[in-house]
C-alpha cells in the first residue's frame, strides 16, 4: 500500500455508517479516497487517519448537501485535490425520516429529496468533467424502494428516483465509458437504522431477511468496492440488491 494510489475515490457521507466501511474498503484496494463529511468533521479525518495509518491516502473534505450549491462546491473542493480525474464517486450520503402518510410535512419530504436525490443528481453533474472512460459510478439505494416496509414512503420514494436516475445516468454517460449502478441494502447497522438495537426492531428484521443475521457496514462495503472495480467492468445500469435476502 505505499505505492501511489491508483484510482482517485470521493465517498460521500463517510464519516460514519455505511459511507465510513465503503471509505475504507476502497482504500485497502489501493484508491486514493475523499473521505465527505456534513457535521462529523472529526470522525472524517479519523477515517482519514485510518487508511493513512495503514499506508493509504486521503482526504477530507466537508459539504452540507441539503444545500442547492453543496453538490457544486463539493464538487469544485474535489477539483482542486484530484485534478481532473476521478476514477470512483459514491454518493452515499443520505437521511431518513419514518412517519405516517399523515405525519409526513412539506419540510421533510423536500429535505429527504433534496439531500437523497438532488444532490447525488448535480454531484455528477458537476463531477462529469473528472470522469472519464472506466469511471464507476455507484448510488445508494434501498430494499424500501422495492417492497412497502414501515412508515417510509418519502424516503422509499427518494430510492425509487435513485433507481431511476441509475439508468438514465447509465444510458446517457455509456459513451463516454462511465458505468453507473446502485446498491440497494436492507436494514444495516447504522445511526439511520437504530431500531436494531432494540431486541423487537431486530427480531422484525431477522424474520424479513433469508439470512438470519444483522447486516453491518462493511457486509455493504464489499458489494461497492466490486462495482467500483474493473471485475465489473460490464455492468452498468443495475441496481444490485445487497439485502441478505429481504422480502424474498
Ligand atoms: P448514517 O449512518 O446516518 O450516515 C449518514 C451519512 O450521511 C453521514 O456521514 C452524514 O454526515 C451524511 N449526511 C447526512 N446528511 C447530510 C447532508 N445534508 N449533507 C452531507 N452529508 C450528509 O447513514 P447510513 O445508514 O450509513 O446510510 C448511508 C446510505 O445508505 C444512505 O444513502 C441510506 O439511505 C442508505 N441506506 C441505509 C440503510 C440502513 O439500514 N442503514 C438501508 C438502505 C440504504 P455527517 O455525520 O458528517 O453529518
Amino acid at each position: 500500500m505505499s505505492s501511489p494510489a491508483s484510482k482517485t475515490a470521493l465517498v460521500t457521507g463517510a464519516s460514519r455508517g455505511i459511507g465510513r466501511a465503503i471509505a475504507l474498503e476502497l482504500a485497502q484496494s489501493g484508491a486514493h479516497v475523499l473521505v465527505h463529511y456534513r457535521t462529523g468533521v472529526a470522525e472524517a479525518e479519523a477515517v482519514a487517519g485510518t487508511i493513512r495509518d495503514s499506508g493509504g491516502h486521503a482526504d477530507v473534505v466537508g459539504a452540507d448537501l441539503a444545500t442547492p450549491d453543496g453538490p457544486h462546491a463539493l464538487a469544485a473542493r474535489v477539483r482542486e485535490i484530484v485534478g481532473d480525474r476521478l476514477d470512483i464517486l459514491v454518493a452515499n450520503a443520505g437521511i431518513s425520516k419514518a412517519a405516517t402518510i399523515e405525519d409526513t410535512t412539506v419540510a421533510d419530504f423536500d429535505r429527504l429529496f433534496a439531500v437523497n436525490v438532488r444532490a447525488p443528481f448535480f454531484l455528477v453533474q458537476q463531477l462529469l468533467p473528472l470522469l472519464g472512460e472506466r469511471s464507476s459510478v455507484i448510488l445508494l439505494s434501498s430494499a424500501v424502494a422495492r417492497t412497502a416496509i414501515g412508515t417510509l414512503a418519502a424516503y422509499a420514494a427518494t430510492k425509487g428516483a435513485i433507481d431511476t436516475l441509475v439508468r438514465h445516468f447509465a444510458q446517457g454517460l455509456g459513451a463516454r465509458g462511465i458505468r453507473v449502478n446502485a446498491v440497494a441494502p436492507g436494514v444495516v447497522d447504522t445511526d439511520m437504522s437504530s431500531f436494531t438495537k432494540s431486541e423487537t426492531g431486530r427480531q422484525v428484521t431477522l424474520a424479513m431477511q433469508a439470512l438470519k443475521r444483522i447486516a453491518q457496514p462493511d457486509d455493504i462495503a464489499g458489494s461497492v468496492a466490486f462495482l467500483a472495480s474493473d471485475e465489473a467492468r460490464w455492468i452498468t445500469g443495475h441496481t444490485l440488491s445487497v439485502d441478505g435476502g429481504s422480502k424474498l
